[in-house]
């Protein structure tokens, strides 16, 4: 823990969230032993894996000096509803561009655009596939010129010190785990903007903990996606000054479920929220947990789990875009 006790943290989730068995998935899909660590229930703001990495990003912000801070993502990104939260809880002003990945009015007006509308929330629209990277600098560069003081937070919270964020959740989950005496033969989440794998990796070795982790991609393909992760890993263990504590074939992503595209909706994710809900009461959500719970699905039922300890599936969040894809719920 010392490694990360240099860093300024705002205490804003719920935590140690639950580590919970899934057995009646567990029984439904014939093995392997299912868990299920529970960030969706991370409280602040309908909870998710951002809450985590905001204890870190708005904590710099604070101590920095910041007025507003600035964001981006698509419109129904998880991310910009739990900044935006965050940032009208320490009264900065709430601003974030947002991708117009679809159009139609359930997906601009409910969901998590529902909620950025009643935080407050300035929000910039830009067309599909606009460089957000370049929006995200011109509205800093807005506010910076109506006198704030910007604090700029990337997309995803994917900065190395955002990440350190799920460093303290591998700590915890290996806490959690030695004290149940679980040993999880691999741990399974949905992968994006990659700080989620790379501070879970971080974490687990500065634990001591030594078990796999399988990021399942949501927008990329596996090689292109751990490229990814290694890169911000690197990065992540210079900021805590412990190069090499992470070896970069730790890094293992899994592209095969991502369908059309980001946030397109798959057969294979419409059937593994259902019949997560249905099985175990949880709700999954169809950007991310959907398409990593249909990866875990894959390979539970293609004997790739192997080993004999159990399977760990990290719940990031993300269920309020449920009530953008109502077509989830069709029973086909
Ligand atoms: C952002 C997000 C992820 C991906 O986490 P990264 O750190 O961006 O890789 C997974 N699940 C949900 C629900 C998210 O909002």
């Amino acid at each position: 823990m010392s490694a990360l006790a240099a860093f300024k943290r705002l205490d804003l989730a719920t935590a140690p969230t639950p580590l919970e068995r899934m057995a009646n998935l567990t029984r439904a899909l014939g093995g392997p032993d299912l868990w299920i660590k529970r960030d969706d229930c991370t409280g602040f703001a309908l909870g998710g894996n951002k809450v985590r990495k905001l204890e870190f990003l708005i904590a710099d912000a604070l101590d920095k000096g910041a007025t507003a801070v600035v964001t981006a993502g698509g419109t129904q990104s998880n991310h910009v509803r739990q900044t935006m939260a965050a940032a009208s809880r320490f009264g900065l002003r709430a601003a974030t561009v947002l991708e117009r990945v679809r159009t139609d009015a359930l997906y601009e007006e409910n969901g998590n655009a529902l909620l950025d509308k009643l935080f407050g929330a300035e929000t910039h629209f830009v067309d599909k596939d606009a460089d957000l990277a370049a929006a995200l600098a011109d509205l800093a560069a807005k506010l910076s010129s109506e006198g704030e003081t910007v604090y700029s937070v990337p997309v995803g919270g994917s900065s190395p010190l955002g990440a350190l964020g799920y460093a303290v959740a591998g700590i915890e989950l290996a806490e959690q785990c030695r004290a149940m005496g679980l040993r999880p033969q691999t741990v399974v989440h949905a992968t994006g903007s990659a700080g989620t794998q790379a501070g879970l990796l971080t974490g687990l070795a500065l634990a001591g903990f030594d078990v796999p982790v399988l990021g399942i991609c949501v927008s990329r393909d596996g090689g292109t996606q751990e490229a990814k992760v290694r890169g911000l890993l690197k990065d992540v263990l210079a900021l805590i000054e412990r190069p090499g504590l992470v070896p970069e074939t730790a890094v293992r992503c899994d592209g095969d479920y991502v369908g059309p595209g980001y946030g397109v909706a798959t057969p294979e994710m419409a059937e593994a929220v259902k019949t997560t809900a249905r099985s175990e009461g949880i709700f999954l959500d169809p950007v991310y947990t959907g398409k990593a719970m249909a990866g875990l699905f894959a390979h539970a039922r293609q004997g790739r789990f192997t080993g004999d300890g159990s399977v760990v599936f990290l719940h990031t969040g993300g269920t309020p875009a449920l009530f953008v894809y109502p077509e989830v719920a069709d029973d086909a």
